[in-house]
C-alpha cells in the first residue's frame, strides 16, 4: 500500500475530490487505482474563514512499486509501514511463577491484556470496584456528598480516565505503533471506528465503562485473573528482589514480576513505597483552576460560520502562556461540551477534573488553566513533598467551599480584579454537587496567582472572550499528573527493586489515556522477557 500524506481539501469537499487528489498526486489514471482508506483525517481552522480537511490516505494500486519508485521525492508519498503488533514472547508450558499487576486503569489494562494474549495468565489486582458498583458509588458522590475513598472518580476499574472525555492522543514517540495496537483493541472492545483515523480521538464517558468491562471479559477468557476491591498495602522484598505482596484483607500472593501501575492519586502507595526503601523522587507537575466557558462561544470564535457542523464537532483549544515570573501557565485536558467534576479520593478535600460524553453536547467548555510548579517550590525536600503540597491545596479549597464538597468559585472578571464574587454571571458552573462563590486570588502560592492574572488576558488575545468577566473558575486543580517519579532502569524494573516495575502516570511515564496504555504494553513485554530467562 501507498501512504499519502498531507491532502488538503475544503471543509465540505466531496468524495469525489478527495479521488481526484489521489489520482493527481500519484499521477495516475481512474482505472489504475484499486482502492483507498483514511488513515488519518484532521483540519487546520486557524483561519476559521477557510476551514480545511487534512488527510492521510493509504492506497492500493497497480504497480505500487514503481510508483513509490517515481515519487521517492515527493515527502508525502511513502510505503504504508506495517503497523500490526507483533508479540515479543510466549509463555512458557511450565510456567512457574505468574505476574501480578497492580492497578487496572490504561496502564494496567493493557498490561494485563497483552500478558494474557501471550499466554502468561496474570493475577491483576485494583483496590477499587468493578466498573458498574464503581459508577454508582462516583455519580453518587457527585449527588449526596457521600465519598467512598476506595471508589470514586480515581480508584477503581478503568482507573482514573473512565470518567473523562476520553481524549485519546498523545505526542509520546511511538516507534513502535503500539497506539494503533491500543486503538484497535478499543475499537474491539466497542470504541466507534473513527477513533481509527479521526485526527483527535474521543470517547466519553458512558462508552469508556462498556469498553472497560470487556476488556476485563477477554482478560479473563485468555486465563488472566481480576480481583477487585483488592488493595495492596505492602510489598515483600529480599535483597533488592520483590517476592510478593500483602493486600488490605491480609491474603498474600507470591510473585517475582510485579507491575505496579497505580495512578497518580495513590499516595497510601506512594508513602508504603517510600518505607520499604523503593526508589521514589519528588517530580514537577501543575497546579490551577477548571475554568468555564459558554461552548458556544469557543465554538463562534474558533470555526466562524462553521460553528456545529458535524464534521468539526465541539471546539477544543491548547493554549500556553510563558509569564514574566518566570513561569508557565497552559491549559490542560480540555473538555469540550462537558462538565467539571469533583476528582478528589480523599476525604475533606476538594478537586476539580473534567469530563464529558461522546456526543460533547453539554453547555459549557471547561480546561485547567495551569501553572507548572517544581520541587523547588514544594514544602520540604522529602520524595514526598508534592503529594504535600497538592493536600495542602485540597483541603483549602474544601474549607473555602463551605466543607461540604461543593468547590469554591469565581468569577474571572472578579478574580483578575482581586475581588470576591458574589453572584453568578451567564455562564452557569456545571461542578457538581455545587460550587460557592468565593475569592480564589488567595488559594495557590502568590506567583502562581501572579502567572495565572498574566495569562488570562494574555488567552484573550488568542481565543476573544477567554477574559469574559462572567466566566467560570472553580479549585483547585492539583492531579494534573503524579508528583512523583519511581525510577525505572531500561530493563522496565526499579533501579533498586528488582522484579517490581513501576508503570503509567503514577510512576512518571505517561500522563493521559493513550500514553499509559502505550506504557503497560511496553511493561508487559518487559515482563514477558524476564519471565522466559528465568524460567529456563
Ligand atoms: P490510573 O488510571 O490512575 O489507574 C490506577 C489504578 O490503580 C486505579 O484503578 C486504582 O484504583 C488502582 N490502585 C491505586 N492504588 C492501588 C493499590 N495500592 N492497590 C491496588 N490498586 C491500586 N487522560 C486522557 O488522555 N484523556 C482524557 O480525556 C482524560 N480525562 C481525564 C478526566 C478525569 C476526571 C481524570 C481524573 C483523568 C483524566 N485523564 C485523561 C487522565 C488519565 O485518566 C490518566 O492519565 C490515566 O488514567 C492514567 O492511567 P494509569 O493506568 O497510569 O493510572
Amino acid at each position: 500500500m501507498i501512504r499519502i500524506t498531507n491532502i488538503k481539501l475544503p471543509l465540505d469537499h466531496t468524495e469525489n475530490q478527495l479521488q481526484q487528489e489521489i489520482l493527481s498526486t500519484l499521477k495516475i489514471s481512474q482505472n489504475q487505482l484499486i482502492d483507498f482508506t483514511i488513515f488519518r483525517r484532521g483540519f487546520d481552522a486557524r483561519n476559521n474563514k477557510n476551514i480545511s480537511l487534512l488527510y492521510t490516505i493509504d492506497v492500493t494500486s497497480k504497480n505500487e512499486v514503481g510508483l513509490l519508485k517515481k515519487h521517492s521525492k515527493n515527502q508525502n508519498v511513502r510505503a504504508t509501514p506495517d503497523m500490526s503488533y507483533k508479540y515479543v514472547a510466549q509463555a512458557p508450558e511450565n510456567l512457574n511463577d505468574r505476574p501480578v499487576v497492580v492497578g487496572f486503569g490504561p496502564c494496567g489494562i493493557f498490561i494485563g491484556l497483552v500478558l494474557a494474549e501471550m499466554g502468561y495468565k496474570p493475577i491483576i489486582l485494583d483496590r477499587g470496584k468493578e466498573v458498574r458498583e464503581r459508577t454508582k458509588d462516583t455519580f453518587g458522590f457527585w449527588r449526596t456528598r457521600t465519598l467512598n475513598t476506595e471508589s470514586n472518580v480515581q480508584f477503581g476499574e478503568g482507573g482514573a480516565g473512565t470518567f473523562s472525555d476520553g481524549k485519546l492522543w498523545t505526542q509520546i514517540n511511538d516507534k513502535k505503533h503500539y497506539g494503533r495496537k491500543v486503538l484497535n483493541d478499543f475499537v474491539d472492545a466497542g470504541a466507534p471506528e473513527e477513533i481509527l483515523y479521526v485526527s483527535k480521538p474521543h470517547i466519553g464517558t458512558f462508552k469508556l465503562v462498556g469498553m472497560v468491562e470487556k476488556m476485563r471479559a477477554k482478560i479473563i477468557e485468555l486465563g488472566g485473573e481480576i480481583r477487585f476491591s483488592s488493595r495492596v498495602d505492602d510489598l515483600h522484598i529480599t535483597d533488592g528482589q520483590i517476592t510478593g505482596l500483602t493486600l488490605s484483607n491480609g491474603q498474600q500472593i507470591n510473585s517475582k514480576h510485579i507491575a505496579l501501575a497505580t495512578g497518580h492519586s495513590a499516595r497510601d502507595t506512594f508513602e508504603m513505597l517510600y518505607k520499604k526503601g523503593v526508589y521514589i523522587e519528588a517530580k514537577p507537575f501543575s497546579i490551577g483552576f477548571r475554568i468555564e466557558h459558554n461552548q458556544s462561544s469557543i465554538d463562534e470564535v474558533l470555526f466562524g460560520k462553521n460553528a456545529g457542523n458535524p464534521i468539526l464537532g465541539a471546539a477544543d483549544y491548547k493554549l500556553v502562556h510563558h509569564c514574566k515570573n518566570g513561569r508557565s501557565v497552559y491549559s490542560f485536558c480540555m473538555c469540550p461540551g462537558g462538565t467539571v467534576v469533583a476528582a478528589t479520593s480523599e476525604e475533606n478535600r476538594v478537586v476539580t477534573n473534567g469530563m464529558s460524553q461522546y456526543s460533547r453536547n453539554e453547555r459549557n467548555a471547561n480546561s485547567a488553566i495551569v501553572v507548572g510548579i517544581e520541587p523547588s517550590d514544594y514544602p520540604d525536600d522529602s520524595p514526598l513533598a508534592g503529594v504535600e503540597l497538592q493536600r495542602q491545596l485540597e483541603t483549602a479549597a474544601y474549607h473555602l467551599g463551605g466543607e461540604n464538597y461543593d468547590a469554591p468559585a469565581q468569577l474571572v472578571g472578579d478574580y483578575l480584579d482581586n475581588k470576591p464574587s458574589a453572584i453568578l454571571g451567564k455562564v452557569e458552573p456545571s461542578y457538581k454537587p455545587g460550587v460557592k462563590l468565593t475569592d480564589l486570588t488567595q488559594i495557590l502560592p502568590d506567583y502562581c496567582r501572579e502567572a495565572i492574572q498574566e495569562a488570562i488576558p494574555a488567552f484573550n488575545k488568542k481565543i476573544r472572550g477567554f477574559a469574559l468577566k462572567d466566566a467560570m473558575l472553580t479549585g483547585v486543580e492539583t492531579r494534573t499528573s503524579s508528583p512523583v517519579s519511581i525510577k525505572r532502569g531500561a530493563d522496565y524494573q526499579s533501579i533498586n527493586t528488582k522484579g517490581l516495575y513501576p508503570a503509567g502516570e503514577g510512576a512518571g511515564y505517561a500522563g493521559g489515556i493513550m500514553s499509559a496504555a502505550i506504557d503497560g504494553i511496553r511493561i508487559a513485554e518487559a515482563m514477558a522477557l524476564a519471565i522466559n530467562e528465568k524460567n529456563e
